[in-house]
């Protein structure tokens, strides 16, 4: 767990900015707990919860790599991928778009090491973030029972669970992409959630303010 947040000045600036410089300089897990700290603090439902769900994954996925956990890790990559395709073409002053390739071909990178097909990799991965960073604007959030429904729904289906959120007009279980589960190949490059009677239905793949 992480560890106590000085929560004074711009401190989620900084935590973004410090988790950047523990990831180049080979410290994932400890990159992981400087965003999980701000992770902590975004309200249930607003994008920048998932986004930062993106970036731990990431973190923990080179993590696991690096020890000697390949399927895990091959996990991790993509579900990061996921999380994070309604963020391109960048949020965050984070070049989405450039790292999504990225997080493909070390998915498959993990698939192949998993099935002894691969050696363990051993080359450096940086990432990177422009602009204002985390002082980049985010998008207006009115933190409905909305938003928080199509948030889980996506964090399950993302995260290789079962859909269960229900609407929270009708109680019916939402639908990403017409389905409750995520198909095993990734295919997708944009996602829907929608409730089966039509009372719900967003589309996320701008996500800029
Ligand atoms: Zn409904």
């Amino acid at each position: 767990m992480s560890h106590p947040v000085d929560k004074t000045g711009d401190w989620r600036a900084r935590l973004f900015g410090l988790g950047f410089a523990l990831f180049n300089s080979g410290k994932r897990f400890e990159a992981h707990e400087e965003w999980e700290a701000m992770w902590l603090d975004e309200p249930r439902g607003h994008p920048n919860r998932l986004f930062l769900q993106g970036l731990i994954q990431i973190a923990a996925a080179f993590h696991l790599a690096a020890t000697g956990f390949p399927r895990a890790s091959f996990r991790l990559f993509r579900s990061a991928r996921r999380k994070l395709i309604p963020y391109a073409p960048s949020y965050k002053g984070v070049d989405v778009a450039g790292l999504l390739p990225h997080l493909d071909r070390w998915r498959e990178r993990m698939a192949a090491v998993a099935a002894g097909r691969a050696a363990p990799a051993t080359e450096d991965f940086l990432l990177t973030f422009g602009g204002k960073g985390w002082n980049e604007p985010s998008p207006a959030y009115a933190g409905t029972a909305e938003d928080r429904a199509i948030f889980k729904a996506f964090e399950q289906y993302s995260s290789d669970r079962q859909v269960t959120a229900p609407c929270p007009r009708c109680a019916e279980v939402l639908t990403v992409n017409g389905r409750r589960r995520a198909p095993a190949e990734d295919a997708e490059s944009s996602w829907s959630v929608v409730c089966p009677r039509s009372c719900v239905s967003r589309a996320y793949g701008e996500l800029r303010a």
